[in-house]
């Protein structure tokens, strides 16, 4: 699906996360500035700070301690703390895992060592039950998960510090696991307030998002990122669009005057909060709706992923498709109601690349008219140029010419794209190619 996006840039330039916010939401403006890593504390009340970050660290202070909603990544987590105890010295009394996502856990060990150096006692680690079980995957999987992830963020510039690649295990091992676990709601009370906890699928199936009614907040983990909703990434496991709506449709229901998503800018009074909950669950239910009536009357997953689309004015500027992209949450939404066979059945049980490429290339006149080919259709149509490449590496995989057709193409293909995702993996396809030529 082809998007295309209304840029204004927006008529602000300050660091003040919720100035920049509101600046945002009124003017629908777009900027760089809505997702930042940069590890600084903003007091947004007396009570409320929000570390931003790789997600983001958003703290409560309470008549019994700070409760902290996630703690950063493996590579950030130190500086999130120290940004953190620049706003409030008091013991973390809790510390809300939104999801057992490594960004959002990753910088616990850093949480644990600050409380022992100051001698508070090691915070509770409040969490769905599913969190543990993830953690395990996560252990099972390392390998994958390290590939992965150095392939999602493989055009991410190594200053933003995501801590990526920081070590052998994916879930360091300092991590601190749940010690309260929780199935479908549950409150943390400290001193007067009350932090209730609720459990939706959406990202993951182990989200927790959270109401806090003495300031009229909601924590809403990865539901609010201000990016397009991470439910298709092609790389993870199942995500759940339809669930993630409905839970939006709940937060939008408390009439809330704050709204702090785990990624990107906080929220501030109550239209605002509505219009954000509500443009991001019409979002994915127009997806749902869509995918669901092509996938009953029949269609194929090709005929599904060229067909469904997004109206252009639902993509808002705190839904850009700059990290995951709509047509990922349709494949999601074949693989969750349907199964992984896409209805062409030369797919049910294929012959290996190789053997088909070797016929393609045979009835094009051979490896090098398919290179050409692709690179004269890279301009015009570059969807197509890749398929052909493609065949071309699978059929002579040593040939340096093609993979040097590769790399060019892939990068272009990159640099046409929008979202992480995708120009990751095109970037890491583009690498392989150089590697063989350089090999
Ligand atoms: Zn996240």
């Amino acid at each position: 699906m082809a998007l295309q996006l209304n840029v204004n840039p927006l008529p602000i330039e300050t660091d003040d996360p919720v100035a920049v916010s509101n600046a945002a939401i009124d003017s629908g403006g777009l900027s760089e500035s809505f997702n930042r890593i940069w590890q600084k504390a903003s007091a947004i009340t007396d009570d409320i700070a929000v570390v931003e970050s790789f997600s983001h660290m958003i703290a409560f202070r309470t008549g019994e301690g700070l409760v902290c909603f996630d703690s950063s990544g493996t590579g950030t987590g130190g500086a999130v703390v120290e940004a953190l105890r620049g706003w409030s010295t008091d013991p973390v009394h809790s510390l809300v895992f939104t999801h057992g996502h490594i960004d959002h856990v990753g910088g616990s060990g850093a949480v644990a060592a600050d409380a022992a150096d100051r001698g508070h006692a090691a915070p509770a680690v409040v969490a769905h039950e599913a969190v543990r079980a993830r953690f395990e995957r996560y252990q099972q999987t390392n390998g994958w998960n390290n590939h992965i992830n150095a392939r999602q963020f493989g055009g991410v510039s190594k200053k933003s510090n995501l801590g990526i690649g920081v070590g052998p295990d994916f879930l360091p091992a300092d991590a601190m696991w749940p010690t309260v676990e929780y199935r479908t709601s549950h409150t943390v009370t400290a001193g007067d307030t009350a932090f209730e906890l609720f459990h939706d699928r959406g990202e993951t199936d182990d989200h927790t998002w959270a109401w806090i009614p003495e300031h009229k907040a909601i924590c809403a983990g990865d539901f609010v990122t201000w990016v397009f909703p991470n439910c298709g990434n092609p790389q993870k496991v199942q995500r759940y669009p339809a669930e993630w709506a409905v839970a939006l449709r709940k937060m939008d229901d408390l009439g809330a005057e704050w709204l702090f998503g785990a990624h990107g800018l906080p929220v501030q009074g109550a239209e605002r909060v509505h219009l954000v909950l509500d443009s991001l669950a019409s979002a994915l239910e127009s997806l749902v709706e869509q995918t669901l009536q092509m996938m009953n009357n029949g269609d194929s997953l090709d005929a599904i992923i060229h067909a469904v689309s997004l109206p252009h004015d639902a993509i808002k500027p705190w839904m850009l498709p700059v990290y995951d992209e709509p047509e990922f949450v349709v494949r999601n939404l074949w693989r969750l109601y349907g199964g992984w066979w896409d209805l062409d059945p030369s797919n049910l049980k294929p012959a290996p690349r190789s053997a088909v490429a070797h016929e393609v290339a045979a009835l094009s006149g051979g490896v090098d008219a398919l290179v050409d080919r692709a690179l004269a259709l890279a301009e015009d149509d570059i969807k197509v140029a890749c398929h052909l490449i493609e065949f071309a590496v699978q059929a002579e995989p040593t040939s340096k010419s093609a993979h040097s057709a590769r790399a060019e193409i892939y990068q272009i293909r990159r640099d046409g794209e929008l979202s992480l995702m995708s120009k990751g993996i095109y970037a890491s396809a583009a690498n392989e190619s150089k590697a063989v030529i350089d090999g």
